[in-house]
């Protein structure tokens, strides 16, 4: 059921942004570093395609080796939280920025593409960025990205939140991602992972302008009215109804 909603929310974001003007094309990847901050449930996809692909040795070569990126002292639902009540904290996207080029970039393509995380499918750009020249966007849609990555979040509240490669390294130790973790030279990296990880929390409420309401109002309503095996997300989101299982009722 997460999984659904979590395509839902790709797929609504992909159409909601269509008609924004983005200079984005394959082999562009200046945006591919070692920032992307990831949820369990986006971690565990990325695991599930490395099993299906059959490229575990190649995937513990990605994450060994790596400089960990800094470790997040707020999720992004924790910043908005502060926001919110008026109190100033250390935005995540800032404290956490690591310029280091993705793992999974090789030869300025993504490896992992179909599976990549909500945090690289809203990377865009309305000019070609350089080094100099960071991306250029309209505030509404960085705006609504932030929203999703808020909503992504509350779906995968109590379970790891944090750098891409933290998150999965701390998946790993998953007995169902053990063909990934026998490919690993030290295991000793997944316990120094999990540590820099944080926990998802529930949404406190949007951080959007009332003049931003209005342009990501059809994005937010094509996620919330939308059904799944009858229910509406919104009521699935906001626990009107109990599908989702609880976190101790996954497999470990
Ligand atoms: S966001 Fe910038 S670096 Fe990334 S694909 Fe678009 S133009 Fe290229
Ligand atoms: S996962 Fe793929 S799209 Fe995301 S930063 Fe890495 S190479 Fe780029």
């Amino acid at each position: 059921m997460k999984e659904k909603i979590l395509q839902t929310i790709y797929d609504a974001f992909e159409r909601w942004s269509a008609p924004i003007p983005r200079v984005c094309v394959k082999g562009c990847s200046a945006c591919c570093t070692g920032s992307v901050m990831i949820t369990a449930l986006e971690g565990e996809a990325i695991l599930r395609f490395i099993l299906q692909e059959g490229l575990e040795g190649w995937f513990a070569r990605c994450l060994e080796g790596k400089t960990p990126a800094p470790a997040p002292r707020l999720t992004t639902n924790e910043y908005a939280g502060l926001c919110l009540e008026g109190v100033e904290g250390d935005d995540p996207a800032g404290i956490c920025k690591n310029s280091a080029s993705c793992p999974f970039l090789e030869k300025n393509c993504c490896m992992i593409y179909p599976v990549r995380p909500f945090g690289c499918r809203c990377f865009a750009s309305e000019q070609r960025c350089t080094p100099e020249e960071a991306a250029v966007l309209p505030g509404y849609y960085v705006a609504a990205s932030t929203a999703m990555l808020q909503i992504i979040e509350h779906l995968g509240q109590r379970e790891y939140w944090g750098n891409m490669v933290d998150v999965l390294l701390a998946l790993c130790d998953a007995q169902r991602y053990g063909t990934i973790t026998d490919c690993l030279q030290e295991r000793g990296i997944i316990m120094q992972a999990r540590f820099r990880t944080r926990k998802a929390v529930p949404l406190p409420g949007l951080m959007l302008l009332e003049e931003e309401h209005q342009r990501i109002a059809p994005l937010l309503s094509a996620i919330f009215t939308s059904r799944l095996d009858e229910h509406s997300i919104d009521d699935i989101l906001n626990g009107r109804v109990h599908v989702l299982p609880h976190l101790s009722e996954k497999e470990s």
